[in-house]
């Protein structure tokens, strides 16, 4: 083997000048150029694809990428094209043929012309086996030249970077020469590239063969793959028997005292630890900590199935037990599907709908690898300064129960081990919401009697409805931490709901009772989280190193570690792990974003936009020709998504183009962006060319335009303003000070108001914003909140009338942030009449939770009271008649107090049933809602539900403080 010196190690720091991508990198590449002919290339052991003319019978290669993919065990790759021989009479020439047969290039070569720096990738591959660290990639290129050379020459890529070496030598034709690029410390999480690189003029390339050399892993020397693999089973211990953990025929708990008593110290502590996967430049460094037993779970940051079975496929394979690691992600409001943020799916009033929606990010969860969901969030939404309202279902317990009760049934089913289905984890654990000033992070102080009747039910109900998992809170409450609150954890949870599956702390919270100041140090974080309660370690890192001694030193009992394994193993069992610890790739795909999926997300769309305001312009009538669509937000693919949108595509419909696609032909929409969703802080220049932000010069924005916007307005028959606040502003870490419209939203809006053209106003976000001139001078208003994959679609059916909205407030909308927290369950107060503000006229908020329009009109009659007989219970009835002209669904609320309560003061109002009733043009219907104990009571302060005999109000209305209340006196 004749080597020419190794030329160059390229590192992306010395491509800089020239970089498109810069991506973190785990491997080290260089590279041997012009090597002829390796001996051993294609000796056995080694895996390699030939194409085209090199294929020769008996060497099972071929030009069939599937049949070389079959061939490739350690790797995956995948070719751009297939390479077919062009010219008989010179074989190393070869054509590349695009997937669906067509030829990419008519040269017979790789071909890339006069665009120096740029990459034609020919074969993307990965390693499939994680004790693959070090390889070399041997590329027969048959012909190299450039006609000016420039840079042309070979590339190996990582993970979409530039090259991270290059062989740029010309060579004369056919030279059938192996340049061989050798990559150390990779991991199964990089993706490597063979790419041509072009020159200032035509390059060309052949590539003729790819040989991939394993260089072993002294560290995994001798070492053999037991057969885990059996009929019917794993052996996961890989002793040759069937032991009952692995017998899936075996009753649950026999399975779980079974495994546990296999368990050494440190497995124990490492299934209650739970890191991040898929930051690459680290998983490498999992590998080893997976095989001592070390890991439970991972955060599963990326997408790729495949990528989780090798990861795995090390936890089966390579630990003692092979116990197998859940994978979780925050799948919060969809997974490739997006559907609305819960809080506007909450506006529904029809918990099944979340339900649904909930079952389809199950399946697409699934079949990504992905078994546990950190959803649903059930924490009260009282504060919209807090960035994290957008993730909740609204601010009544009552709603809330019922919509995280029907969220845990459709992610988990009545199986959760099915192929569709994933363990669900209600969160956050509890009081985040009532963190003070609406600030993350923050302490909360909630009294027992909130705690209970305000703050609980909602857990307390996705525990009823069987959910696996728990997540605790980032607060504190009284100083508490909630990582560390027995009464909450254990008492609450444990002893009075009867929960078994485990709680898992939030990131990185266990260490964080250090800076708090409740912990000193990780080991004393570790010993208070799991004496509360608190099974597994979120990332923190804390459990691993110091369980195993805080127990030797008796500060937490062994008992207590174990019931905490025996926690986590029952939730790995009851989704299937041990069973089927591998996901289907090839069923990933189908799996996600099927039509019907879209089809729901559409309908939620429609179901969760709620119609505040309408003069009557809305449903926009056949009269209307032109149309403005003005603001940042309508024709925009991210803004819509939502606050948890990492992984479906980001090029939905925008609003835009589904207006243009449901208009009528004659109809034209005229679109104009106005400004942007925000502004971007103000920069100086420095001298020596730097950009930098200066505090003192004014934001900017560039797509300022109001005057382009105005002209719009004016030439329109009606302007549809799509605005709002950024989808960075909302979820976590997203605490605002202000309820505003931001960057220069407002300004566009009064400008373009001020044509006087009917303005429909459709609000995007996380959190009800008060925007009081918008109220006051747009003709309608849709709070369409962050509407996920269907936003245009959904929002034209709304539009056009297709659809009529059906949508109530989950939350309520205050006239200005200083009135927050508001909400509707508040007290009466001894002095309800006082104690407003005297700088604020008005003490309500602007619209009331439960609020909502719709196209046609409703009339309530007077309540009717029928009391209960021997074997019915009293029931409220109201008379709801359509006074309109359309069809149309209306929102039926219960609420309900009772005047003296003498374990706490219960609120003014408290919601206690809906009903959705549709109803036609003149169309009457009676709307009933029994008076039981399940709908009068409450919590008391040690966990008790109490209905106490008394006079209760019963409203039946169309809103929260709307109605007339009656007067019923329970027996
Ligand atoms: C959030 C949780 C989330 C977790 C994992 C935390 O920062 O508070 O809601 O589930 O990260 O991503």
């Amino acid at each position: 083997m004749r080597k020419i010196a190794i030329l160059f190690l390229m590192t992306l720091t010395a491509l800089a000048a020239t970089s498109s991508t810069t991506q973190p990198l785990s491997a080290v590449v260089t590279f041997d150029s012009q090597v002829t002919h390796p001996a051993g290339s294609q000796a056995p052991g080694n895996q390699y694809i030939f194409f085209g003319a090199h294929a020769k019978p008996g060497d099972k290669e071929s030009d069939d990428p599937a049949m070389n993919l079959s061939k490739l065990t350690d790797f995956n790759v995948t070719t751009r094209g297939r390479m077919i021989p062009a010219n008989p009479a010179s074989p190393q020439y070869a054509k590349v043929i695009a997937p669906g047969g067509a030829p990419v290039v008519n040269t017979g070569l790789l071909y890339n012309g006069g665009q120096p720096n740029t990459y034609r990738d020919f074969a993307t591959f990965r390693i499939t086996n994680p004790a693959v660290t070090s390889f070399s990639v041997w590329v027969l290129d048959s012909t190299l030249k450039s006609t000016a050379n420039g840079n042309a020459g070979l590339a190996f890529r990582i993970n979409g970077g530039d090259p991270v070496a290059t062989c740029a030598t010309v060579r004369a034709a056919f030279s059938n020469e192996f340049t061989r690029f050798i990559v150390t410390g990779a991991s199964i999480c990089d993706v490597f590239t063979i790419a041509v690189l072009g020159g200032t003029n035509n390059s060309f390339l052949s590539i003729a063969g790819l040989t991939f050399e394993v260089i072993p892993d002294p560290a995994m020397a001798g070492k053999k793959n037991a057969l885990v693999e059996q009929p019917g089973w794993l052996d996961l211990n890989k002793n040759g028997e069937k032991d009952i953990y692995e017998d899936p025929t075996q009753p649950l708990e026999k399975r779980i005292k079974n495994l546990l008593k296999q368990m050494t110290q440190e497995e124990k502590v490492g299934q209650l630890n739970q890191l991040v996967l898929g930051r690459r430049q680290d998983d490498v460094k999992l590998f080893p900590l997976m095989r001592k037993g070390e890991v439970s779970s991972y955060i599963w940051t990326t997408t790729d199935p495949a990528l989780r079975n090798q990861f795995q496929r090390i936890a089966v394979h390579q630990s003692r037990l092979g116990i197998p690691i859940i994978f979780g992600m925050d799948m919060i409001h969809g997974t490739s599907t997006l559907f609305p943020i819960a809080l506007g799916l909450a506006c529904s009033f029809e918990p099944t709908l979340l339900e649904r929606a909930q079952s389809v990010s199950a399946r697409e969860s699934r079949a990504e690898g992905v078994e546990w969901v950190f959803a649903p969030m059930c924490d009260l939404a009282r504060d919209p300064r807090w960035g994290r309202v957008a993730e909740t279902s609204g601010e009544d317990p009552y709603l809330s129960a019922l919509c995280n009760a029907a969220q845990v049934r459709g992610f988990q089913g009545t199986n959760p081990a099915a192929p569709d289905r994933v363990a669900a984890c209600l969160k956050h654990f509890v009081g985040y919401s009532a963190v003070t000033g609406g600030r993350d992070y923050n302490d909360s102080e909630i009294t027992e009697w909130t705690l209970r009747n305000m703050h609980l039910p909602s857990f307390h109900a996705g525990v009823k409805a069987g959910v696996l998992t728990l997540m605790s809170s980032f607060n504190t409450i009284g100083g508490i931490p909630a990582v560390a609150n027995h009464h909450a954890l254990t008492d609450i949870l444990r002893n009075e709901w009867g929960f078994t599956g485990y709680v898992v702390s939030d990131w990185e919270s266990v260490k964080e009772m250090i800076p708090w100041g409740y912990a000193k140090d990780k080991a004393d974080a570790t010993r208070l989280a799991l004496n509360a309660g608190n099974d597994m370690d979120m990332k923190a890192e804390a459990y691993v190193p110091n369980l195993a001694n805080e127990i030797k030193a008796g500060r937490v009992t062994q008992a207590t570690m174990d019931e905490a394994v025996r926690r986590v193993l029952r939730v790995k069992f009851q989704v299937g792990l041990f069973d089927q610890p591998y996901v289907d790739e090839a069923a990933y795909k189908p799996a996600q974003k099927k039509p019907e999926d879209l089809a729901l997300a559409r309908e939620c769309v429609t179901k969760s936009t709620v119609l505040i305001k309408n003069t009557g312009v809305l449903p926009l009538g056949k009269a209307i020709k032109k149309i403005a669509l003005i603001g940042p937000v309508g024709d925009d693919h991210r803004e819509i998504l939502g606050c948890w949108a990492g992984r479906c595509s980001w090029s939905e419909p925008t609003l835009a183009s589904a207006l243009k696609a449901a208009l009528p032909q004659e109809t034209t929409l005229t679109v104009v962006k106005g400004c942007s969703i925000n502004t971007l802080p103000g920069t100086k220049t420095l001298q020596d060319g730097r950009i930098v932000p200066d505090e003192s010069a004014p934001p900017t924005d560039a797509d300022l335009k109001i005057d382009e916007a105005v002209q719009a307005a004016k030439d329109a028959d009606v302007v549809i303003m799509a605005i709002g606040e950024p989808k960075g502003w909302t979820g976590e870490n997203a605490s605002r000070a202000f309820l505003t419209l931001s960057g220069n939203q407002q300004a566009l809006f009064d400008a373009v108001a001020a044509t006087g053209k009917p303005v429909v106003a459709i609000i995007f976000s996380g959190r009800p914003l008060a925007l009081p001139a918008v109220w006051e001078k747009a003709a309608a208003v849709l709070y369409a909140w962050q509407p996920g994959s269907e936003a245009g679609n959904g929002l034209a059916d709304l539009l056009l009338g297709k659809v009529s909205p059906s949508a109530r407030l989950s939350m309520s909308v205050p006239r200005d942030v200083a009135q927050v927290p508001i909400f509707y369950n508040h007290y009466n107060t001894g002095r309800p009449r006082s104690g407003q503000y005297r700088d604020m006229k008005d003490m309500d908020a602007k619209f009331w939770f439960g609020y909502g329009l719709t196209y046609t009109t409703f009339e309530y009659s007077p309540v009717r009271l029928i009391p209960s007989t021997n074997d019915k219970p009293a029931e409220a009835v109201v008379t709801v008649a359509n006074t309109g002209k359309r069809e149309g669904i209306e929102v039926v609320q219960m609420y309900i107090r009772q005047l003296v309560c003498h374990v706490g003061a219960r609120p003014k109002q408290e919601l206690r049933g809906f009903k959705r009733v549709a109803l036609k043009p003149g169309e009457k219907a009676d709307v009933s809602f029994p008076l039981t104990g399940e709908v009068l009571g409450f919590t008391t302060l040690d966990g008790k539900w109490q209905v106490d005999a008394g006079e209760y109000q019963v409203w039946i209305a169309p809103h929260a403080q709307d109605g007339t209340p009656v007067s019923y006196i329970h027996n």
